[in-house]
């Protein structure tokens, strides 16, 4: 699925990308610049393409997600694969049903708002799924490698829940009603799959301890 995605060099402002291509001053090369605080200070050059404004932000935004949600899309069934309980393997297979949902909504937010979907790649999201993958490899499998699972699963449900509030929160300030509508429905589903991940690891973890 990967290879079908399209990607662009367009960057976003979250941290992250904003790093790449970005120059930062420095004081020791730079004389005339004395005065600055040094790199952890110096203000970011914006790329010729950046978001201009918060309905380019929420596009951008919608973009990234929509990556995030296909990669997970290739990512789940490894983690359900290698899970031994009942119910977490259950719990993530209803999840990549939800997950499935979750792509068509994005792409109903942007027919919504008059665009065409277009992914761009989520780094964070990328390196969330680096580490699930890493955490199965370095467990054994069962009640170990199950708990390890469902952390790296709750990290990427942690960051959906953060990336759909926030969305929501623009499409509302930017009045595009039929998209705040879809992302709530998400945001809900994540939260709700969070808290499934967690009695699920209440339970494995009590078991693990008797
Ligand atoms: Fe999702
Ligand atoms: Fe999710």
């Amino acid at each position: 699925m990967a290879t079908t995605m399209k990607t662009s060099t367009k960057t976003s402002t979250t941290g992250a990308k904003a790093e790449a291509g970005v120059k930062v001053s420095s004081t020791s090369n730079n004389p005339k610049k004395e005065t600055d605080k040094g790199a952890t200070t110096a203000k970011l050059k914006a790329k010729a393409d950046a978001a201009k404004d918060l309905q380019d932000l929420f596009e951008d935004g919608l973009k990234d997600i929509l990556w995030a949600e296909k990669a997970l899309l290739k990512a789940l069934p490894k983690m359900e694969k290698n899970a031994t309980s009942a119910k977490l393997k259950r719990a993530i297979t209803q999840h990549i049903q939800e997950t499935e949902v979750h792509v068509q909504r994005l792409e109903a937010c942007f027919e919504s708002i008059g665009k065409k979907a277009k992914t761009e790649k989520c780094d964070a999201m990328e390196g969330l799924i680096e580490e699930g993958e890493s955490i199965m490899g370095e467990t054994q499998s069962g009640p170990v490698r199950d708990a390890g699972i469902i952390s790296a699963a709750q990290k990427v449900e942690h960051y959906e829940i953060a990336t759909y509030g926030t969305l929501a929160a623009f499409a509302k300030v930017l009045e595009h009603e039929e998209a705040l509508k879809l992302l709530l429905q998400t945001l809900k589903e994540e939260k709700k799959c969070d808290e499934l991940l967690t009695s699920i690891a209440d339970t494995n973890l009590n078991s693990k301890a008797e």
